[in-house]
């Protein structure tokens, strides 16, 4: 029996360790595969263009804007981020379960054009261990720290309105699950 392919969201503020458990995910379930984003972010160091982001200049992303290229699109701390509807439809025509790693806005709009897109949030054990954990990841200055950790608290409000909710105390407990969730939605159909 054929299924058709699924879309997950997996949300989460940053320094919750989506970037991580999503790479122990695709690991462990080899045949997800993780939509490139484009943003007008600056690579940080070892960041490859094409793998990690298409990175693109203001006026780059604008033109996809005003092409209507994106199937969500928002402002994070700063910089834009989306996701290109050829990106999904590529891999979604080819047969491939596809997760989104994005901010809340981009989960919002998401679920507005994809109801069946199964979303997911990643949720650190406390604000105090998000603190820690984006201190030590020691990518951003102090004011770009300040911003993501403002920004993760009115984010953890909104874990209430995903799919599920999956709490990253320990990447091998928590990767567990996600995979286990991961497994039981592709059970469904
Ligand atoms: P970073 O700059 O640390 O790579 O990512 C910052 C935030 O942007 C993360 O919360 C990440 O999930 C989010 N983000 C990455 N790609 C996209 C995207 O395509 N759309 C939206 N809405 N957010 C994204």
């Amino acid at each position: 029996m054929d299924m058709d392919p699924k879309v997950f969201v997996i949300s989460g503020p940053s320094g919750a360790g989506k970037g991580t458990l999503t790479a122990e995910l695709l690991k462990r379930v080899p045949s997800l595969t993780r939509s490139v984003s484009a943003t007008t972010r600056k690579p940080r160091t070892g960041e490859v263009d094409g793998t990690d982001y298409f990175f693109m200049s203001e006026a780059e992303f604008g033109k996809h804007i005003e092409n209507d290229d994106f199937l969500e699109w928002a402002v994070v701390h700063g910089n834009r981020y989306g996701t290109l509807k050829s990106t999904i439809k590529k891999e979604l025509s080819e047969g491939r379960d596809v997760v989104l790693v994005i901010d809340v806005q981009g989960a919002t709009s998401v679920k507005e054009k994809m109801p069946e897109a199964v979303r997911i949030f990643i949720e650190p054990p406390s604000v105090e261990e998000l603190a820690k954990r984006l201190k030590l990841r020691d990518t951003e200055t102090e004011a770009e720290l300040a911003r993501r950790l403002k920004n993760a608290e009115m984010e953890m409000l909104l874990a209430k309105t995903y799919d599920y909710v999956v709490i990253n105390d320990d990447i091998n407990r928590a990767a567990s699950e996600l995979v286990e969730v991961v497994q039981a939605e592709r059970s469904k159909n």
